[in-house]
């Protein structure tokens, strides 16, 4: 079982000729929304890829709470931990334009909200095989989950995203450190080499793990042809955690194709299931 604690966001996309400038209205082409927040995509990757996932997290009381949390149930993330509080969700208003330039607003909402951890989540955090964490809520409550896993044999992987200084107290618990090459250099050598395990992924290169005792590996990506490389990093680290469990290796293999499917599709929230990942992998 996995718990993931992390932020879930309406995405407010809307498709412009041009990006506007200060004071300036201008029309767009086509407006759509979807689920994201970097927890609840690795969340629902994590299920998608055949895990037994519980989320941790907060939604508001408004219009977007019940689709939020209806995202993750279709998915089968169990979300009965959820919290509802009052005020507005995460959102993240996207413009786009026709050059593929964009511009983004993330306000934070009901994620902010999440300082604490309550006695249930701590629950679901110490009976978990896996905790996985972004950087999408506030410090304390992830610093918080990780002590409170490391406490009771819970293996906690951390995706650093968005970067910032990590505190000791948080890295003295994380088992694996989930990067990109931006992370990865944002973080430095010293802070890397103090994780057990670290996973960098590496693009259209795939991925490459560093283990306990020095050991490396690298798995290439598998070939596809490119549509949309968002939420591929999202799709790696559900996969990741929810193949954990067969090594590193493996893991990783299976990860690689999860994201290279990812990046074949349009937009971020179609991350594959375990026969599309299996399928690929031809196994
Ligand atoms: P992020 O999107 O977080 O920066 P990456 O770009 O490293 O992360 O992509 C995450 C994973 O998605 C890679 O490790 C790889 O498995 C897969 N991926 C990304 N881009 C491609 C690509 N062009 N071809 C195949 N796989 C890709």
């Amino acid at each position: 079982r996995i718990t993931v604690l992390g932020s879930i966001n309406t995405d407010l996309v809307a498709t412009t000729p041009r990006l506007p400038a200060p004071g300036e209205t201008i029309l767009g082409h086509t407006f759509s929304t979807g689920s994201g927040g970097k927890g609840a995509n690795q969340a629902i990757a994590a299920a998608r890829a055949g895990a037994e996932v519980r989320f941790l997290g907060a939604v508001g009381d408004d219009a977007f709470a019940l689709d939020l949390r209806e995202a993750l149930v279709e998915a089968e993330v169990d979300a009965t931990l959820l919290r509802e509080v009052a005020g507005p969700s995460g959102v993240a208003i996207i413009t786009v334009d026709d050059a593929g330039e964009n511009s983004i607003i993330v306000v934070a909402g009901a994620n902010a909200t999440v300082v604490e951890l309550t006695d249930p989540e701590r629950d679901a955090i110490a009976g978990a095989a896996v905790l996985l964490c972004q950087l999408e809520l506030p410090l304390t409550a992830i610093t918080a989950a990780a002590r409170h896993a490391r406490a009771h044999g819970t293996t906690v992987v951390l995706n650093p995203s968005p970067a910032v200084p990590l505190p000791d107290e948080l890295l003295d618990c994380v088992d694996v450190l989930v990067v990109n090459e931006t992370e990865s250099a944002q973080l430095g050598a010293t802070t890397l080499d103090r994780m057990p395990h670290v996973v960098t992924t590496l693009g259209a290169r795939g991925a490459r793990w560093r283990g306990p005792d020095g050991a490396t590996h690298h798995c290439g990506a598998p070939t596809v042809d490119v549509v949309d490389t968002t939420g591929a990093g999202d799709a790696f680290a559900g996969a990741l955690v929810a193949c954990w469990d067969l090594g590193p290796h493996e893991a990783l293999r299976h990860a690689c194709a999860a994201g290279a499917l990812t990046a074949a599709r349009p937009g971020a929230g179609s991350s594959p299931t375990r026969e599309e990942i299996d399928a690929m992998l031809g196994s």
